[in-house]
Order: C-alpha cells, then sequence, then structure tokens
C-alpha cells in the first residue's frame, strides 16, 4: 500500500504541469514516504494530457486517468479517490493556487490523530470582487442552510485518511460537493490556514455557469430547507391573501372605499406571488433534476485510457 496518493484534476492546465510537478516533487522528496500522483485529465482541449503521459513514461508513481470528455472538477476528483491506493490522500487543484508546500504540514498534522486536515482561505490573492463576494456569500448562505458542519472558506484542497476516503467513495450521488460530504462523513477534522495563491497560469476553467451549478449542488445536497421554504412562504402569503379578500369584500360591500388603481395594486401583487411561486417550483425542480440523475444510474465518468491497474 502507498502512503500517499496526490489527486490533481487537471483541465487545461498545460502551462502550470512541469512547476506543479517538480513543487510536490521537492515536498515529498522530504516527507520520505511511498506516493502516488494521480493526474485527472479532465477532457483538457490543451497538451496537458502530453505532458502527464511524458512525465508518466519517465516517473513510475505518476498515474493517470483520462476522460473521454470534461466531466466536471468534482467528479475528477471522486475518480482520483477511486482509483488511489494510499493510506492517506491529498486533493490539490492543478493551477497552483494551492500551495503543494502545503502537504508536508497536513501529512506532519495528521500524525496527530486526525483523519482530515483541510486548508481554509485566509486570503485569496488573485481573484476579482465579483469571485470573492460571491464565493464569501454563498460559503454563508449554505452554513445557515444546512446542519451538517461544512467549514466556511475552505475548498477541496485537503488531506484525507483512507477511512474517511472510503465513507465518501460509498456516497452515491452523482452530483458530488466532496466537502460537504467530506464533512457529512465525521471523524476528526481540522484545519491549518493559508493564503490562496493567484493561479500560475492559464485561466478558471470554472465559468460562471460551473458556479452556479456547483453552488446549487452544494445547497441541494446538504439541506432540505429551500423545499420546506415555499411551504411557509405559501402559508404567509395565503393568510396575507386571506386577510386581504375580506378588506377588499369589505370596501366593495360596506364602503364606498373605491380607489383609482386599485388593479394595478393588485397586479403589482400577482406579479409578486407569481415570481414567488416561480421560484419554489424551480427550487422543486432543482431537487428533482438531481433525483433524476441519481435514478439513472449512469456511471459518473468514463475514461479513455489509464495506467492504474485496479
Ligand atoms: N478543473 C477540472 N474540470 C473542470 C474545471 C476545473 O478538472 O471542468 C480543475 C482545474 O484544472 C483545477 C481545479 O479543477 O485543477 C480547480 O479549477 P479552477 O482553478 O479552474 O477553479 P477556480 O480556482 O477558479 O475556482
Ligand atoms: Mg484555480
Amino acid at each position: 500500500m502507498t502512503d500517499l496518493s496526490i489527486i490533481v484534476p487537471v483541465y487545461n492546465e498545460a502551462s502550470s504541469i512541469p512547476t506543479l510537478y517538480q513543487r510536490i516533487k521537492n515536498v515529498l522528496i522530504n516527507l520520505a514516504c511511498s506516493y502516488e500522483i494521480i493526474f485527472v485529465n479532465d477532457g483538457s482541449r490543451d497538451t496537458s494530457l502530453t505532458l502527464i503521459k511524458d512525465l508518466a513514461t519517465s516517473n513510475p508513481e505518476v498515474k493517470f486517468i483520462d476522460f473521454s470528455r470534461n466531466f466536471g472538477h468534482q467528479i475528477a476528483v471522486s475518480a482520483g479517490l477511486e482509483f488511489s491506493s494510499g493510506a492517506r490522500i491529498v486533493i490539490i487543484d492543478a493551477d497552483l493556487q494551492d500551495p503543494p508546500e502545503m502537504i508536508a504540514s497536513m501529512y506532519e498534522k495528521m500524525s496527530e490523530g486526525w483523519n482530515v486536515v483541510y486548508a481554509r482561505r485566509v486570503q485569496r490573492k488573485g481573484e476579482n470582487f465579483l469571485k470573492l463576494l460571491t464565493a464569501k456569500v454563498f460559503y454563508r448562505l449554505l452554513k445557515g442552510l444546512t446542519s451538517t458542519h461544512i467549514p466556511v472558506d475552505t475548498g477541496d484542497f485537503r488531506m484525507i485518511d483512507r477511512k474517511v476516503a472510503n465513507a465518501v467513495l460509498q456516497m452515491p450521488e452523482r452530483h458530488k460537493f466532496l466537502r460537504g460530504m467530506i464533512s457529512w462523513v465525521g471523524f476528526k477534522q481540522t484545519y491549518l490556514e493559508y493564503v490562496r495563491d493567484s493561479r500560475y497560469a492559464g485561466r478558471s476553467g470554472y465559468s460562471f455557469r460551473k458556479m452556479i451549478r456547483f453552488a446549487m449542488d452544494g445547497i441541494t445536497g446538504f439541506s432540505n430547507l429551500p423545499l420546506k421554504m415555499a411551504t411557509v412562504f405559501g402559508f404567509i402569503f395565503s393568510a396575507i391573501a386571506f386577510l386581504l379578500i375580506l378588506y377588499t369584500l369589505y370596501a366593495r360591500f360596506f364602503s364606498n372605499d373605491y380607489v383609482q388603481g386599485w388593479a394595478s395594486i393588485m397586479m403589482i401583487s400577482i406579479l409578486f406571488i407569481g415570481g414567488v411561486q416561480l421560484i419554489c417550483v424551480g427550487l422543486i425542480g432543482e431537487y428533482l433534476i438531481r433525483m433524476d440523475a441519481n435514478l439513472k444510474q449512469r456511471p459518473l465518468f468514463i475514461i479513455n485510457e489509464t495506467n492504474i491497474r485496479k
């Protein structure tokens, strides 16, 4: 059994891979443990795969999984987990935003008896204002919505042990939110703080759409509150509507209190309630989409080629 597996999801990261490999290698040499580096090529359209395969030819500890297309970051990491053999596993981004040097301190921390050591971002370099703001809001919203303790300002950069990995691998959902799933399984978890660097090269593979989808995976995966909110809203608005109906009847039959523009005010409330209803239906749809994906039981990913024998 290998001591340490390092999982690197890769989507168009050709310009980072050589430096990333060197930096990981430098850390591991000092750790004196056996290791494997698993690159999961998630349908890159640049030369990432060639670089990875070249590394694998000259270094037996380099493993790769090449997907048949882009399946997404969370799936790439899940595939790495499934194919890993290490007693401990590190998940790290390929773009060097997560400093590989931290692996050494995580390794040390784990030996104090922890099952998970995650990295908490105290500062994020090179991200635009919108990304910082949406991330901040999202992590706090999620915290408010869920009863699973999912740490704020934390990505997937972390070290986990085999027990945790096996527990996560037992979770069958298709829409993965790994940082939540790892929290959900329990065990002893702690964190180290770090400053998240800016990208070494290239651009983010997380488009705005992917980010929204990922956020919805986090919320729907770990909270049913949005579904219940529909009911709560329903009751609140029905109560208000009932009072308004009484008032309308009173105004119509017992007073001459007819106001110009009444209709438009009614229109506003109709539009408003219509909007609330659509949001609620949409939220139910989000859960249905995920139920549908889980029921279909499709494979999570399709592999084109790998040098890992399971
Ligand atoms: N990534 C991936 N598939 C994707 C998008 C991203 O495997 O569809 C990888 C990417 O190569 C990187 C990690 O996931 O190693 C984090 O992605 P990125 O840096 O683009 O996200 P950001 O840091 O901007 O949130
Ligand atoms: Mg990044």
